[in-house]
């Protein structure tokens, strides 16, 4: 995609810090990191949202955060435990729109993390309603 600031890091119009790159796949540092060593990991084909990236590319995108993943625990970067965080739709709060993979070091204090909605964990729903769900997605479930 011609305006994708993504596109253009993988094209090498834009500068980037690479961490990793193969065929498919590329990692760079976020140049607005909620911690240092904060990634990104893209895959080099322009999609939006993850589940329009073919089974295989997105299998391999897992693959490759785990490496890097032992690498950031084996590196000198404060890090007591990582996030992998995917924003999939503006909603979720994707806010570039060609899929990507945050690994976030994550220690205690650094002030990030999830907010829960206000009665989160009051009304917790019943078995019943918890199964009509779950059929519910079952029946859109593609092999
Ligand atoms: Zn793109």
């Amino acid at each position: 995609m011609t305006d994708c600031a993504f596109c253009k890091i993988v094209s090498g119009e834009f500068e980037s810090s690479k961490i990793y790159e193969d065929e498919f796949l590329f990692a760079f540092m976020d140049i607005q990191p909620v911690n240092k060593g904060h990634i990104l990991i893209i895959p080099k084909k322009h999609v939006e949202l993850i589940a329009d990236l073919d089974d295989e590319t997105s299998a391999k995108m897992f693959v490759i955060a785990g490496k890097i993943n032992k690498a950031l625990r084996k590196s000198e970067l404060r890090l007591e435990g990582l996030n992998y965080f995917l924003a999939d739709g503006e909603s979720a709060g994707q806010e570039v729109f060609h899929t990507h993979l945050h690994l976030i070091p994550r220690f205690k204090g650094d002030g990030f993390g999830l907010k829960f909605p206000e009665g989160y964990r009051v009304n917790l729903p019943k078995r019943k309603e918890l199964e009509q769900i779950a059929e519910n997605i079952k029946s859109n479930l593609e092999n």
